[in-house]
């Protein structure tokens, strides 16, 4: 069967990568986080010196996007990638808070989003993919032949991505999750460059009330209904 692009774009913390990697798995297609990718210049620039004390001179982020380098390793045990910065395994680094609540600051900056941009649209050339983010489906690949806007209540999406944190160790309250939720689902939405907003032609799911086997049946099915459309 001819593979397609899968774009799957939506809210913080609503689950897209659960998703997105069921999926992947299911088709026998790659998986791509993009938002790692931002997350990994964030942690760059923490560790650097670049953002201090919550702030930082664009100038200084994109000084250094040269020297950002970032690979993907397959993790058989994680049925998806690992991101590297610079040769070292970040995945662990980049899910922290203090990554979370800076990165949404680093993404709006032009220079930044060229340069992710171009690697996920090489990483997607053959098809055959499914990409989760931001601007996936309006930005990256405006002709994706699926694209699936996620969804779910705030409350729900906070209580999820406590228990992720928490089940890694992460010391965090609801309180301070939610509040970064909500700070990044605004600047996500209302940024210059490719903001946060629903392709025109993406089909919503709202996961509210639905189980990891419910969404990935309805993204499935979606799959198949084009499938057959193209046959
Ligand atoms: O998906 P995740 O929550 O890991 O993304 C982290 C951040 O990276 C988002 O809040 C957003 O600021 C940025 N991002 C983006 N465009 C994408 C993916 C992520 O701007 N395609």
């Amino acid at each position: 069967m001819k593979k397609i692009t899968i774009a799957i774009d939506g809210y913080s913390s609503c689950g897209k990568s659960t998703i997105a990697k069921a999926l992947a798995a299911k088709l026998g297609y790659s998986y791509v986080d993009s938002g790692a990718m931002y997350r990994s210049i964030t942690l760059f620039c923490i560790r650097r010196g670049i953002i201090k004390d919550g702030r930082f001179d664009h100038s200084d982020v994109i000084r250094e996007l040269d020297n950002i380098n970032l690979t993907f390793v397959y993790n058989p045990a994680a049925k998806a990638s690992d991101t590297y910065l610079n040769g070292e395994n970040v995945e662990r680094e980049i899910r922290t808070l203090d990554v979370s609540s800076h990165v949404s600051h680093i993404s709006l900056i032009r220079e930044v989003r060229q340069k992710l941009v171009a690697i996920q649209r090489e990483m997607g050339k053959n098809k055959g993919v499914v990409m989760d983010g931001r601007d996936i489906g309006t930005n990256v690949f405006p002709d994706a032949e699926l694209k699936i806007f996620v969804t779910a209540d705030t409350d729900v999406r906070t209580q999820r991505r406590v228990d992720e944190l928490r089940a890694k160790g992460h010391k965090v309250s609801v309180e301070e999750v939610k509040k970064n939720l909500l700070h990044r689902d605004y600047e996500d939405s209302h940024r210059k460059e490719n903001p946060l907003v629903q392709a025109p032609d993406a089909i919503v799911l709202d996961n509210t009330d639905l189980t990891r086997e419910e969404q990935l049946d309805f993204v499935f099915s979606r799959v198949m209904e084009l499938k057959l459309e193209q046959d």
